[in-house]
């Protein structure tokens, strides 16, 4: 068998023109712009990249982006200053605080700190609670792209079983409550695996669908599933190679070559979850704006 290409870039570029045409009417009609503010600790080369991307998307659908860089060296204090100020300003209906934060600063104090109307990443305790409840929430971005690209490639969850590799907060755990809830693209039975599985291969060769989030390349092989499985390869990996510009290359958690012989579905690495990612940061920030239009305008 050979895997057809779930295409995250074809994806979100079809989300992102729905996102810009809501942009653009709400401009037009309501004369308000959806605003996102972006807090950036220090140099890591991978957070200014994320950071540049997520940006320019929101130029690209007409939201306003405004961005506080502060050094590596600042206070928690300070960056808690910033947050609050972000919290006040009517022009911003999103925040986001790139992660990691330096070792010095308390990343929970600092997320908690994030008003829970403005927190698009979907990082807060409370949005998390809510999401846990099926409360209204902002549901954090990679797993939502992950159930839309699931709903828009045309994958049936309901009544599936599905194999998430990963128990992380941002990733593994979310996923897992989207695909086992009552709602489209979810319905199906969920099994969450992790470093203390013992048998990995045993678990993802009876999914239908496996949600592969480790961050460790050739995690999933294509000996490890059952024939027609859907892969969703979360992973983000950066691979040594001297032939490249850069130094690098980027790779994902599954080892493509094999699972692509045995797969029905596959997402690839760049170009599948990560443009799925942004693209629902948009939405959090467009639904923000939405929900701030109907408790203050008539
Ligand atoms: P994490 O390190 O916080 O969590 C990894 C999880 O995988 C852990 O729960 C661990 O128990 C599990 N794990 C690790 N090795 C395993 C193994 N061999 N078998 C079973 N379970 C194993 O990572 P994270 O933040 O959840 O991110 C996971 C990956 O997804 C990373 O590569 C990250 O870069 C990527 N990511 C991509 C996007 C995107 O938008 N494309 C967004 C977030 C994270």
């Amino acid at each position: 068998m050979s895997a057809q290409i779930i295409d995250g870039t074809r994806l979100a570029t079809e989300m992102r023109t729905e996102i810009a045409a809501q942009v653009a009417d709400l401009k037009a009609n309501r004369n308000i712009t959806p605003g996102l503010g972006v807090i950036l600790v220090g140099n890591d080369p991978a957070s200014l990249s994320y950071v540049t991307a997520k940006e320019r998307a929101c130029a690209a659908a007409g939201m306003l982006s405004r961005e506080i860089r502060l050094p590596e060296e600042t206070t928690q204090n300070d960056l808690l200053n910033c947050v609050e100020q972000m919290n006040q300003d009517p022009l911003i209906h999103g925040i986001l605080v790139q992660l990691p934060l330096p070792r010095h600063i308390d990343e929970k104090a600092v997320i908690n700190a994030i008003s829970p109307a403005k927190d698009v990443d979907g990082f807060t305790p409370v949005n998390v609670g809510r999401m846990l409840i099926d409360e209204p929430c902002f549901l954090p971005c990679t797993p939502h792209g992950i159930i839309q690209m699931l709903i828009r490639a045309g994958v049936e969850t309901s009544g599936k079983h599905a194999v998430v590799i990963g128990r992380s907060n941002i990733v593994g755990k979310p996923v897992a409550h989207l695909l086992m809830r009552k709602a489209r693209g979810g319905n199906a039975t969920v099994t969450v695996c992790h470093t203390g599985t013992p048998d990995l291969a045993h678990h993802t060769r009876q999914a239908d669908i496996v949600i592969a989030a480790a961050g460790r390349p050739n995690t999933l092989t294509g000996d490890m599933l059952k024939p027609g499985a859907v892969v969703i390869d979360v992973g983000v990996n950066r691979i040594p190679d001297t032939s490249r510009k850069s130094g690098f290359r980027l790779a994902g958690d599954a080892q493509f070559e094999s699972v692509s012989q045995v797969a029905s579905m596959v997402t690839p690495v760049p170009g599948g979850v990560g443009p799925m990612t942004i693209t629902m940061l948009l939405h959090n920030t467009l639904e923000s704006c939405l929900r701030t239009c109907a408790t203050t305008l008539p």
